[in-house]
């Protein structure tokens, strides 16, 4: 059975880029009949806020992003320290006293040298001297993960292709601070251990922590980690699939993407549906279409379809989407939004011309009135007279009233069209008045049309 999960930090909104991955990683379940599985990564106390929790659950809810379990980390710290204390047992952890200063400083000399800034392993060359000196100084150390340089990294990337990584071109990475605290690596792979994530899916950003995880997956796993896969079984490894990254228009990545979220589509009236719908297709090889129906969504998702490029987020295609989006939308998924009074009928009637839903009221009100239409010339005038004589309240009142029209006048076109348009609705376009009209009621139709002729009705 698949498990994903979605890992956002609480420091923030979710961005349109967090918005795709999770899409995915649900889409990616959901295709499978699995688990999805909303983890909170909020390790970094003095950045996380509870706030930023709630918007995010509510942001995946009005996106309709729903998920099966929710995991906390700082609700995880005993399973971190256990695995701390196992990994250093086992001689994969190691403290290093070195200060942000120093290693800015090994950094630079090895940058100017033209060699990679890798970390020189210094802290595992201090004789016991060095050491007792650092503690009998209070240095508290921070903690590094030893790759082992002799494992050599490789992976199946479901997106990439096969992924191969030299751990001796990789720093050991600091996974504790001196102060305690947990930075993301050992964590999130002692998580997706024990909560059995069968892929992982996430941001090209991410390969090279994949790289270091996968030792620290093994290094976990013949520590005793893992058992969640069941009795007996040696737990799997996640499989891995990292997708390009999302850029603007331009091609570039952009600042603008990284505050866009969830509120600001609101304030556009850009529908979740639209966003599901742009978001689910970009970067891949299938054609970005207005699908409002998830199911059909779910069926054609596959990694296969990514890929490689980075995927250009266009927020004028996002409109277009919308409007065709809106465009199909039954009435019970909007009614709870529309105008007051505005039924099923006045729904279809308007939604081909609205661009967001928050347009409905000013259609609306074209139906419930009053509508002010420009004056008249005398002859406009008196075939407006004639229509409110010729207008029969039948099953379809509009082709009734405009075949009598063309038979009595002569008129046909536009200058058969126009003048009862603007007389009845006070606009020179809009929706289709065969379904306007009925809306409008036989009484009011007739008054308008009066009014508009200078008759009193
Ligand atoms: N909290 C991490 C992030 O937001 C999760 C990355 C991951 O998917 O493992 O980048």
């Amino acid at each position: 059975m698949i498990t994903t999960r979605f890992a956002p930090s609480p420091t923030g909104r979710l961005h349109v880029g967090n918005i795709r991955t999770a899409l995915h990683n649900w889409l990616l379940a959901r295709k499978g009949g699995g688990r999805f599985i909303l983890r909170i990564d909020d390790t970094d106390a003095a950045r996380s806020r509870e706030e930023y929790a709630e918007a995010i659950r509510a942001d995946l809810a009005w996106l309709g992003l729903t998920w099966d379990a929710e995991e906390r980390q700082s609700a995880r710290i005993a399973r971190y320290e256990a695995a701390f204390d196992a990994l250093r047992a086992a001689g994969r952890i190691y403290p290093c006293y070195e200060t942000a200063q120093e290693l800015e400083i090994k950094r630079k000399i090895a940058l100017s040298r033209g060699l990679p800034p890798i970390y020189d392993r210094a802290a595992l060359r201090l004789t016991a001297a060095e050491r007792a000196a650092h503690e009998a100084a209070g240095n508290q150390p921070h903690w590094r993960f030893l790759l082992d340089h002799d494992a050599p990294i490789a992976w199946q990337d479901g997106i990439r292709g096969p992924q191969r990584f030299d751990p001796a071109q990789l720093s050991d990475p600091v996974i504790r601070r001196a102060d305690g605290s947990w930075l993301y690596m050992l964590p999130s792979a002692v998580d997706d251990l024990d909560m059995g994530v069968s892929q992982v899916l996430r941001g090209e950003d991410h390969v090279s922590n994949t790289a270091v995880q996968l030792q620290i997956f093994t290094a976990l796993i013949a520590a005793g980690f893992g058992e969640g896969a069941g009795a007996g079984k040696p737990p799997a490894l996640p499989a891995f699939a990292h997708m390009a990254l999302l850029v603007g228009r331009e091609g570039k990545l952009s600042k603008r993407l990284g505050a866009l979220g969830c509120d600001a589509f609101r304030a556009q009236g850009i529908e979740p549906e639209a966003i599901i719908a742009l978001l689910a297709r970009l970067g891949t090889a299938l054609p970005i279409e207005p699908i409002v129906d998830r199911a059909a969504l779910i069926a054609s998702f596959d990694l296969a379809h990514f890929g490689r490029a980075p995927a250009r987020f266009d927020e004028a295609e996002l409109e277009r989407l919308n409007a065709a989006i809106i465009h199909q939308l039954p009435y019970e998924a909007v009614a709870a939004r529309l105008p007051q009074g505005m039924d099923a009928a006045g729904w279809h009637a308007i939604r081909p011309n609205l661009s967001r839903l928050s347009e409905a009221a000013e259609w609306w009100a074209v139906v419930t009135g009053p509508v002010t239409p420009p004056p008249f010339s005398p002859e406009d005038q008196a075939f407006l007279a004639e229509a409110a004589r010729l207008l029969v309240w039948d099953d379809a009142p509009w082709a009734s009233l405009t075949a009598a029209l063309k038979d009595a006048t002569g008129r046909k076109g536009r200058a058969l069209f126009l003048p009862l348009r603007l007389a009845l609705t006070g606009r020179d376009h809009g929706p289709d008045m065969a379904e306007l009209l009925p809306l409008i009621g036989e009484a009011e139709a007739r008054a308008r049309l009066a009014r508009a002729a200078g008759i009193s009705a």
